[in-house]
């Protein structure tokens, strides 16, 4: 078994999420306290507007909006902690959250007060020198929910915006809440139908009197659109889709007619289309207008989508749309025609610097497809589109005609093969940083690769029917995780890489390697500093010139998170959540380089720095993963086979693949003999599901609980026997 197997599996099963978490998320208990004297200094309200996020940079100890400014950038002037003195870097305090689930929040510090957000959307105020608790809100997710969110129940964090603080909740509601009690002002529902399964974790931008907010929810069938409220009342202004719906009836605004004409003859609206926005919206006050970061197709192989080809817009574009009109002004499409869940949903830093010796306004991107791609956001000219990891399902991006160039020998509907980036992309959600004066971007970037491969319905029929309670990819998995589980030596290497690419020339200036793959977003600092916190639990300052490591902090869990830095009465600190999970639930045990999650449990915790800062952490309590004796009912290889077919689709994505799990969600070889005896009724009566852990009766029966219980039954004793020294390899698979 190659070792990097469990990594390729990793990257294969986007089936179905079923949530069953190791404990409860409990809630920190909401201590309400009135405002500090700072928030409330001179008796002035908190006002945040659009002049002071556009002059951001009078006052750097503040983090006005979500990438900070409206540029985006997360490149702080702060030169405090620098590289001379970082060594000194230490804890000043910590909040534990009272949650194990993935953390992925950007806080904003404004007046110094930090709002950040958690798991299941809770909100938190704290006085940001001290940590302590200012209000708490819960906007009270029906835990059911949690079966919708593809990528587990996470929360990109708030906007503040003029007195209030605005959260999208997992449900999909828009939240405006008083800045100084956190109070709800308004609520709006912001879905145009409860009944598909959309999800909202991107956090709102605000601006012109508005908020604006997306949503995802692609890997399930929905149709993507982002919505601008009033500010103030949460009134509806306006509203972009960016796909056509049902042709047959009106288009909702011109755009689509347009669109339209690029879905080809198809029955895509019955399965969404996708498009989803449920990442980077940027408002760009240059030119009036917010760029929407779309999302990949439903399902993921074009071919299903839009049988006789075309682009299918506005699939992986970015669209520049007017702020008060939501006109769109301009797209460009990354990945025309999308066929490998190519969302250009990631972060987009604005900038103004000179290309070819003009000045000019440019858009900066790196999304999933792995070309980096500089825009003119004028009119969306493209300006440059360089590879920034391993890329092989195109050679280029053709420069005189803005198309990628698809290798020919990529076509997986007649030959299934590995193709990279995979569907985590060469660069995910997690935040860049972009240094223009230097030319360079910090990237937290990887290559994952993934073995793409028809579904065998597709093959049989030509078409896939729609599946109401799962994801409908068009691909098959169990196809995959033979393929893998079998040629592993034939995948490509998985690794994670922290970068400092040169947009303009291409260049790789330095490239920090991690050997795991799903690493944190990234911050840079006019003091020379680049920070990341990566899989294996460290916190780490590089030196933004060389890549060299200056610091190091032990944070005992993995991060996703980005991290920011503020300042409060001139002393700067340094912040960034812990907790990992995201889009990597089904992880499992990834050797070589095991995340720290699984070594001492997926800490959520709010982790604050400053120079000589003195606080320590808890020593962490290994987890205890001995797998217990099973008792094994006897099956044949068959049935064994359809439990694990069946696990496959419906429980994998978040208790991981082959049973292992990636420390967040409850590992099933572990739990106890009393847990077993409740597993039928957890599974099909709903009774975890405040925790996420839904009922699954809707999909499956009590002779397929049984078969998927035996299932994990084997798999346990398999690796408990290997753990044992009783057997070298375990057995990993039923399937045929
Ligand atoms: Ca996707």
């Amino acid at each position: 078994m190659g070792k990097y197997v469990l990594l390729a599996v990793v990257a294969v099963v986007f089936i179905l999420a079923a949530v069953w978490m190791r404990d409860a998320p409990m809630a920190p208990a909401p201590v309400m306290k009135s405002v500090p004297a700072a928030a409330v200094s001179s008796g002035t309200p908190l006002w945040v507007d659009d002049d002071r996020i556009r002059d951001a940079d009078s006052e750097p100890g503040s983090w006005l909006a979500h990438g900070r400014t409206y540029d985006e950038q997360r490149f702080s002037p702060l030169a405090g902690i620098n590289r001379d003195n970082v060594a000194s870097l230490g804890l000043a305090w910590f909040l534990d959250l009272g949650t194990n689930r993935a953390q992925e929040a950007t806080p904003i510090v404004v007046n110094d007060v930090m709002y950040f957000t958690t798991s299941w959307s809770r909100v938190y105020a704290v006085d940001a020198m001290t940590g302590e608790n200012i209000w708490s809100y819960d906007p009270k997710v029906p835990g059911e929910w949690a079966r919708w969110a593809c990528c587990d129940l996470v929360n990109r964090g708030v906007a503040v915006y003029q007195n209030r603080v605005y959260v999208g909740s997992l449900d999909g509601r828009l939240i405006a809440l008083d800045a100084a009690s956190g109070e709800p002002v308004w609520e709006v529902d912001t879905l145009i139908d409860r009944n598909l399964h959309y999800t909202i974790t991107g956090a709102p931008r605000a601006a012109k009197g508005k908020v604006f907010i997306g949503n995802g929810g692609a890997e399930y069938g929905v149709r993507g659109y982002v919505t601008a409220y009033d500010a103030a009342t949460g009134e509806q202004v306006w509203r972009f889709f960016t796909v056509p719906g049902d042709p047959s009836l009106p288009f909702e605004h011109p755009e689509l007619e347009m669109a339209v004409k690029t879905w080809k003859g198809g029955e895509w609206w019955k399965f969404g289309g996708g498009g989803t926005v449920w990442n980077a919206i940027v408002y760009d006050p240059d030119f009036d207008q917010v760029y929407l970061g779309v999302g990949n197709g439903s399902p993921w192989t074009r071919v299903i989508r839009s049988p006789g080809g075309g682009d299918n817009l506005f699939l992986a574009s970015i669209i520049a749309v007017d702020a008060d009109t939501g006109k769109m002004n301009w797209f460009y499409q990354t990945t025309p025609g999308d066929n490998w869940d190519y969302t250009a949903t990631q972060d987009m830093a604005l900038a103004e610097m000179a290309v070819d010796g003009r000045l000019r306004k440019v858009l900066l991107q790196a999304p999933k497809n792995g070309f980096f791609y500089v825009l003119d956001r004028m009119d969306g000219e493209l300006l440059r589109a360089h590879p920034f990891a391993t890329v092989t399902w195109a050679t280029h991006v053709d420069m005189d005609t803005g198309r990628p160039v698809e290798n020919p020998a990529n076509n997986y509907l007649e030959n299934p093969q590995w193709v990279l980036p995979g569907p985590f992309g060469a660069h995910n959600w997690q935040a860049m940083a972009v240094d223009v004066a230097a030319g360079v971007a910090y990237l937290p970037a990887h290559d994952v690769p993934f073995f793409f491969s028809m579904a065998q319905e597709w093959l049989d029929t030509g078409e896939i029917t729609k599946k109401p309670s799962g994801w409908n990819l068009g691909l098959n998995f169990d196809e995959l995780s033979q393929t893998l589980l079998v040629n592993a030596d034939t995948q490509p290497a998985t690794l994670g890489y922290l970068k400092a690419f040169d947009f303009l020339t291409g260049e790789e200036k330095w490239a920090v390697k991690h050997p795991h793959h799903w690493n944190g977003g990234v911050i840079a600092t006019a003091g020379g500093l680049v920070f990341q916190g990566d899989a294996l639990g460290m916190f780490t300052a590089y030196n933004k010139d060389s890549g060299e490591v200056l610091w190091r902090f032990n944070a005992q869990s993995s991060m996703l998170a980005p991290p920011i830095t503020y300042a409060v009465d001139g002393v700067q600190h340094v912040a960034i959540m812990t907790g990992s999970g995201g889009a990597a639930l089904h992880g499992g045990e990834t050797a070589p380089a095991p995340p720290a999650s699984l070594k001492y449990g997926n800490l959520g915790r709010m982790l604050v720095f400053k120079l000589g800062g003195a606080a320590t952490l808890p020593p962490p309590t290994r987890v205890d993963r001995s797998i217990p004796e099973q008792t094994l009912v006897e099956a044949s290889a068959e049935e064994l086979g359809q439990g694990e077919r069946l696990y496959n689709d419906y429980c994998s994505m978040c208790h991981g693949l082959l049973v292992r799990s990636a420390g967040t969600i409850t590992d099933l070889r572990v739990i106890a003999e009393e847990r077993h005896a409740i597993f039928s009724q957890a599974v099909l009566t709903g009774l975890y599901a405040d925790q996420g852990m839904a009922s699954f009766a809707d999909s499956l029966t009590e002779d397929e609980v049984a078969k998927i219980q035996t299932y994990v039954r084997y798999r346990a004793h398999e690796d408990r026997e290997a753990a044992l020294g009783n057997r070298e390899e375990p057995r990993l698979t039923w399937l045929d």
